[in-house]
């Protein structure tokens, strides 16, 4: 417990509040935990999520406590950093509030860091219908639909019904559609050939829709093309200039042509968090343009970091939404508030980020990887991936726990977390009809959400 002289020096220290405990706000508020300064940092979660895996706990692969930890245990060395799990609502600029919906914290520095969700282009009515993957719980009802149609197959055909065909449709030929895609090719075709007596797992169709001409397209020509390569090999069907027109229970349009579908993924787009715009203008995405030093214009001491800020490389190409930007824009804006706070009037030096290279996961085995000049496809792309991802994840305990489970997967091909939880309820599962009304609820559920 801090002592009355400890608590009175602390109110008169700097008061920076952290909106967001992703990469770029728990990576400011790690690098300001020893600066004279007082932090507060607000998240709606209790837990960090390390994003990049979490394509691993929507197929099955790794379990949420594997690649997420508690905000406040992961902060809890910090004696100067106060967690607050609370959902921020807005910000007077002018008399330097946070608004929660409890109240108003003040602070002297703001460093918002809210990230983003997925983007639906206006159709948001779609979102029920084809989850994206943004949150535990998003990976979660990925799973449960996912598992739930191999096992409503299996029940119908058992029961000599005849099962529709399982066709899955990942719409957005991005790295988390392309990594959604090959790795439910790979569950299909190994982890769950010999599970079931009915059913072939390994006839499932995999359809990944892409609106442009490529797949990965922030990639260079060759590895998508490679990446293309690789998923064929793993028996997806790529779509390339495809756009969906439509999103109905069981079913994906393009224009005219009817895609069946009994489980549809969203990879398509992204929007940032609505709080940008309580800051400034935004861009289409949402995002809070920023100057070179990451401040909103007009408030030297408001910083808007990774996805939801709008911010340019010194030759005007805007920062991509990735890990790296928002960590290095964290450490960066800590740096620059604890050398004020020691000189202050110092000049500002402007961020620059440092491109340490993109690498793509696309399976078992499959990856690309882009390294400035050097281009890797394959097997090795796919070891430099596993290492990065196990090296960043946060804690020694969950890196390796995470590095058993995957060797021990790749050694025998199971996934350890097939676990169904919460409703059984699959938007356009065509179930056998109920022989009366009351007779099967379960059924019934699945019925009224069935395709005409
Ligand atoms: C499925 C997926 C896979 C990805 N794979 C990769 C990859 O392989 N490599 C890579 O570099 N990048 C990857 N990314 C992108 C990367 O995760 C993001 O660029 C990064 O998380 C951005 O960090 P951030 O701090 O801006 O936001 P986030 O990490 O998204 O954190 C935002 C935080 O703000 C909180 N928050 C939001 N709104 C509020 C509010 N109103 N009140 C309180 N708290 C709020 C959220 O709960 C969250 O904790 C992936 C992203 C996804 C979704």
């Amino acid at each position: 417990m801090w002592g009355h002289d400890s608590k009175m020096m602390a109110e008169t220290l700097p008061r920076i509040v952290i909106v967001g405990a992703g990469f770029g706000g728990l990576n400011a508020a790690q690098a300001l935990a020893k600066a004279p300064v007082q932090i507060t940092v607000i998240d709606r979660k209790n837990h960090h999520t390390f994003q990049p895996l979490l394509y691993q706990v929507a197929t099955a692969g790794l379990s949420p406590g594997e690649i997420a930890a508690p905000i406040r245990s992961i902060l809890s060395s910090h004696r100067n950093v106060e967690v607050l799990m609370n959902e921020v609502t807005g910000f007077d600029l002018n008399r330097r509030l946070v608004k929660t919906s409890e109240n108003d914290i003040p602070y002297d520095y703001l460093i918002v860091a809210a990230g983003a969700r997925h983007s639906y282009f206006g159709h948001e009515e779609w979102e029920t219908l084809a989850p994206g993957l943004k949150t535990i719980e998003d990976a979660l009802e990925i799973r449960r639909r996912v598992l739930l149609a191999f096992e409503l197959a299996e029940r119908q055909t058992a029961a000599g019904e005849g099962a529709p065909p399982l066709n899955f449709v990942v719409v957005g030929g991005g790295p988390t559609g392309v990594e959604l895609a090959g790795t439910l090719a790979e569950i299909s075709r190994y982890a769950l050939a010999h599970d079931f007596r009915s059913i072939d797992p390994a006839r499932t169709h995999i359809v990944l829709l892409e609106g442009g001409p490529r797949v990965l397209p922030t990639y260079t020509e060759d590895l998508s093309h490679s990446a293309e390569e690789q998923l064929k090999n793993l028996g997806v069907e790529v779509r390339t200039s495809t756009m969906v027109t439509k999103v109905e229970p069981g079913a994906v349009d393009i224009g005219e042509t009817r895609l069946m579908a009994t489980v549809v993924l969203w990879a398509a787009g992204v929007a940032a968090s609505p709080l940008g715009r309580q800051l400034s203008n935004v861009d289409r995405a949402g995002r809070v343009p920023v100057l070179p030093d990451l401040t909103v214009p007009g408030h030297p001491e408001v910083f808007v970091i990774g996805d939801l800020a709008a911010a340019k490389d010194e030759h005007g190409k805007m920062l991509p939404g990735v890990a790296p930007v928002a960590i290095q824009q964290g450490r960066y804006v800590a740096k620059l508030i604890r050398e004020e706070i020691k000189t202050p009037n110092l000049e500002r030096r402007d961020f620059h980020y440092w491109d340490k290279g993109s690498i793509a996961t696309i399976g078992r085995a499959a990856a690309v990887a882009e390294f400035g000049k050097v281009h890797i496809s394959g097997f090795v792309a796919w070891l430099s991936w596993l290492f990065v991802h196990i090296l960043f994840l946060i804690g020694f305990q969950n890196r390796l726990l995470v590095f058993i489970q995957w060797a021990w997967s790749y050694v025998t091909y199971e996934r350890g977390a097939r676990l169904i939880t919460g409703s059984t309820y699959l938007p356009g599962w065509i179930g056998p009809a109920p022989k009366s009304p009351t007779d099967h609820p379960v059924q019934q559920e699945i019925h009224a959400g069935a395709l005409k």
